[in-house]
């Protein structure tokens, strides 16, 4: 099932080709460095290809780079470069911290520069079906009065926003909610030639044209942040559309905003460039790791608006350390785990059943929150079952294995931590034994040493009855 923010409900998903999916997702305008908005809805779709490769769909992810943009145009001027060696230098850090994200790579990366072609042939096709007219300075604007139902996604009707009075003519537009397809050149701009004269494209228009591009006439899922339902969403339906007669995309998701509670403002708002209160990934990747990041956005439904704060951040890592340890734990217990009834039902039982359990979350609407409740219940089972030496070999390594499985989804454990070839083990078994053994010489200052220096390394020594244990911390 999947939310669809055309009805508004969730939906049973049915793809128009059997076991193919085609998603588009809205990218950056990349003028600047990504922040954690953008982050958000990077890592949300990142999940949600990968849940649907992982039950076997073949998944086209398409997510755009707009390049061509007053604000790119605006800043490339301050910096006295070309607006288009301004955007390259942000798309090249915008894919250093999709890394940093852990996010999969799109299979394909349009950018706006680079379809002219596409979107003059949209541009044509709108106007020649009547839904769109030049203006004198060679600007072409899409006729909303032209379409019937206006405003499918916001369920609002055309003459409540006119009458609104949120929106005023202004230049050549016939119509107030009017909007540019292309843009007549202004000087010092990057334009290129047009039926129209020379020009650029709207904002718009690119994400209908890329759509029609590389994934055809009508798609599966459309995504993006909730802040571009209206006009971005509203619009990319009406030129496509207008061209194909279609409905654009069968299902629209739209992920929640990450939102800021600045001092003194009573209540939480959008992060954004525009506003100033953003937090960049850089920056915030340099204090937490890709997969406290992950599990921060993760843990929270996709739809729900979340307030960004370290402190959440913290909680994040320290809950996240509790699966983290519980899946190292089990890696070394395996080394001397029980061998015990190798094929026992109660554990295939068991196994099926948190997978059964992880897939009805992901199933209902990418609810990723409960599937982390899932990774939280096995590690809990799993830690009691070792404690008791009741959890034998073959059951640790499907312990493992299905972890392992919902990780390939939610990328929130890292692979080197626990899967490692066991190293750091016998070098902390080495470390444990010679502190114990300093202990009983009562060379408490080397044992202490010891203890404090793993400590500001990220390891946390233990003692119990049994010996010292240690995690990471
Ligand atoms: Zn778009």
């Amino acid at each position: 099932m999947i939310h669809n923010t055309l009805t508004n409900s969730k939906e049973e998903f049915v793809t128009i080709e059997p076991g193919k999916v085609k998603m588009y997702v809205c990218g950056v305008t990349v003028y600047d460095d990504i922040h954690m908005g953008h982050a958000r809805s990077m890592i949300v779709f990142d999940t949600v290809a990968r849940y649907l490769r992982y039950l076997g769909y073949e998944v086209t992810h398409v997510t755009n780079f707009t390049d061509v943009d007053d604000k790119i145009i605006t800043r490339a001027a301050k910096e006295g470069v070309e607006p288009l060696e301004l955007s390259a230098r942000y798309i090249d850090r915008y894919f250093e911290d999709a890394a940093k994200l852990g996010i999969n790579r799109a299979d394909i990366y349009p950018k706006a520069s680079e379809s002219i072609g596409d979107i003059i042939s949209m541009v044509q096709r709108i106007i020649e079906n009547g839904f769109g007219y030049v203006t004198d300075d060679g600007s072409v604007y899409f006729a909303v009065d032209k379409v019937q139902d206006y405003g499918r996604l916001t369920n609002q009707r055309l003459e409540d926003m006119e009458s609104s009075g949120r929106v005023q003519l202004d230049g050549q537009k016939r119509n107030p909610m009017d909007f540019a397809v292309w843009k007549a050149a202004k000087p010092g701009e990057c334009t290129w030639d047009s039926p129209w004269g020379p020009g650029r494209p709207g904002w718009h228009i690119e994400c209908s044209a890329m759509i029609e591009k590389h994934l055809g006439e009508q798609i599966d899922i459309h995504g993006g942040g909730n802040d571009l339902i209206f006009p971005h969403h509203e619009n990319e339906i009406l030129q496509t559309e207008a061209v194909t007669g279609k409905p654009l995309s069968n299902y629209w998701m739209h992920n929640g905003m990450l939102q800021v509670k600045r001092h003194g403002m009573s209540k939480e708002e959008k992060m954004s460039k525009s506003l100033g209160n953003f937090f960049t990934v850089k920056d915030v990747a340099e204090k937490f790791d890709t997969h406290t990041i992950r599990f921060y956005f993760l843990n929270t439904h996709y739809m729900s608006p979340l307030v960004y704060g370290e402190d959440m951040l913290e909680e994040a890592r320290s809950a996240l350390g509790r699966l983290v340890n519980n899946y190292r734990e089990l890696v070394s217990y395996v080394r001397n785990a029980p061998e015990g009834d190798a094929g026992s039902d109660d554990c295939c039982d068991l196994i099926e059943g948190y997978r059964s359990a992880f897939r009805d979350a992901m199933d209902d609407d990418f609810n990723t929150r409960q599937a982390i409740e899932v990774m939280f219940q096995i590690a809990r089972a799993t830690n009691r079952a070792m404690g008791e030496k009741t959890l034998t070999r073959r059951a640790a390594e499907r312990h493992i294995s299905l972890i392992d499985e919902f990780n390939g989804i939610l990328n929130i454990i890292p692979q080197d931590d626990g899967a490692d070839d066991g190293t750091l083990d016998s070098v902390m078994d080495i470390l444990i034994d010679l502190r114990a053994q300093l202990r009983k010489d009562k060379r408490y200052d080397l044992a202490d040493m010891i203890r404090d220096r793993l400590k500001e390394s990220g390891i946390a020594l233990e003692d119990s009855s049994d010996g010292a244990k240690w995690k990471r911390i």
